[in-house]
């Protein structure tokens, strides 16, 4: 099945209102060979503003998370309702830095995926491995529980939309990639996964992005693997020709 592409840019903890002004004008110039979606997800402070300046333009706005209520005495949180207001269409889940520095386990994110389906934010879900765990040949047994824990309850009716992305914690932000073939590997396993839980066409839909180190210097070789539709991408998201050159790869 052909799926549309999604290259989604996660700017973290960067980038003042001028920065991500800056960012996102540049970023609308893009030509987007490929007719991907094309998704930034800035910072909350700079997320109105986005939204604001991505509107009739070829961007789509995401937040980095959600709380799982709709409001409430959370202080520092952001609720769905809130990330919706301020023009997010879809929200990243599971990053591997909240469930690791912030704590989101998968009951929490199970709390979360609930909350955007509820505003029908369309959810990016993260998922992946440690080096140890892949050293112990764990990998396909962790990213299976992530997504039977993170996804319980739901229906493939429900989740229709979803988005994976494989992001092996081993190659965020560290300059190491995962190889095309071992990207491979997992989404296929992803996927079929996906195709037992769910059913066959809603694996075949499902878009599930690689994210890891992903570079202008080594994404045409990841996208040109069959599972691989698409990129979620942290560091050279933040430079314009760098994450234009993302967008169109070859
Ligand atoms: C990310 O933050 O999701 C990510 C993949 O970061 P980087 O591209 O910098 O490794």
């Amino acid at each position: 099945m052909k799926r549309t592409p999604i290259i989604a840019g996660n700017w973290k903890m960067h980038n003042t209102l001028a920065e991500s002004t800056a960012l996102v004008e540049a970023l609308k110039k893009t030509t987007n060979k490929n007719k991907a979606e094309i998704i930034v997800a800035p910072s909350f402070t700079s997320l109105a503003k986005v939204a604001e300046l991505a509107k009739g333009s070829i961007l789509q706005v995401s937040a980095q998370d959600i709380h799982w209520e709709d409001k409430g005495a959370f202080t520092s949180a952001v609720s769905p309702v809130q990330a919706k207001d301020a023009g997010a269409t879809h929200t990243i889940l599971g990053h591997s830095e909240r469930r690791s520095v912030f704590g989101d386990t998968d009951e929490i994110l199970n709390k979360k995926v609930a909350a955007a389906l509820r505003h029908n934010l369309t959810i990016i879900f993260c998922v992946g491995e440690t080096l140890q765990e892949r050293e112990e040949n764990k990998t396909l047994d962790v990213i299976n529980g992530q997504i039977e824990n993170g996804l319980k309850g739901f229906t493939a009716e429900q989740l229709k939309g979803l988005i994976i992305a494989y992001e092996p914690v081993w190659a965020i932000g560290t300059g190491k990639t995962a190889t095309p073939e071992q990207a491979q590997e997992v989404h296929a396993a992803i996927r079929a996964t996906l195709a037992k839980k769910y059913g066959d066409n809603f694996a075949q839909a499902t878009r599930i992005l690689y994210g890891g180190s992903v570079k202008d210097t080594n994404v045409d070789e990841i996208m040109a693997k069959p599972d691989v539709d698409g990129a979620l991408v942290g560091g050279q998201s933040l430079i314009a020709e760098k994450f234009d050159r993302i967008i169109n790869f070859n």
